[in-house]
């Protein structure tokens, strides 16, 4: 299995439980980055598009608890809790407030592993298209009917804005270019202002992130655009 486009935050302030999960990761080829300090990590989660996160509980800056629901709010991104042991009521306050999973330290590291595929595996299935729809948290699109919906609601757009949104779900996660979005959305032969694409992505904008007060589209400054949860 290739690991090597998965990548993990470890959010853990005791340096030897890090340094020991990030090698331990790192030898399954997974991309590894670590923070012990929780108000950065939280920073890091905003500005990065992780595949899962580790988190520990007890942390300098911002505990484990707080992190988990302020990136519920924006991210679906998996989260595994590392709680202490016997910490029953933790465990049961973590699944509620989104947690995928949680391990009880000191934990055997196969064990991890083992929940670690087990979310990464839900969460890769979500990802891809599902069925006969593409989907970004709870935006859906559905190619052969041409319908858009955010959490079952239907949105109205013209064609040139759906082909631009397809354009954005089909490649989810990936960023995409100015010029790979004007060939693909308006075609090779378009002679126009490149403007076009940043005015399309402000009418996207307008229609589903400041509807919804959501943020699926995600401007990379000096390369293009993005669509990710
Ligand atoms: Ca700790």
């Amino acid at each position: 299995m290739d690991n090597s486009n998965v990548h993990i935050l470890i959010v853990e302030d005791e340096l030897r439980i890090a340094r020991f999960l990030q090698i331990e990761m790192e030898h399954e080829g997974f991309r590894v980055t670590t923070e012990e300090n929780g108000a950065k990590a939280f920073e890091l989660i905003k500005s990065e598009d992780y595949d899962l996160i580790l988190l520990d509980l007890m942390l300098p800056g911002m505990d484990g608890m707080t992190i988990c629901q302020r990136v519920r709010e924006f991210s679906q991104v998996p989260i595994i809790m590392l709680t202490a042991r016997d910490d029953v009521e933790d465990k049961v306050n973590g699944l509620d407030i989104g947690a995928d999973d949680y391990m009880t330290k000191p934990f055997a590291i196969q064990e991890l592993f083992a929940r670690v595929r087990n979310v990464l595996r839900k969460s890769q299935g979500s990802s891809q298209m599902n069925g006969d729809s593409y989907r970004v948290g709870d935006l859906v699109l559905y190619p052969h009917t041409y319908e858009v919906e955010v959490a079952g609601e239907p949105v109205q757009l013209t064609r040139r804005e759906y082909d631009l949104l397809e354009f954005l779900m089909r490649n989810k996660r990936t960023v995409l270019t100015r010029d790979q979005i004007l060939e693909q959305v308006w075609g090779y032969d378009y002679t126009g202002d490149t403007n076009v694409v940043d005015v399309y992505i402000r009418y996207l904008r307008a229609k589903l992130d400041d509807r919804f007060q959501k943020k699926y589209i995600y401007t990379v400054r000096g390369v293009g655009y993005v669509i990710r949860d």
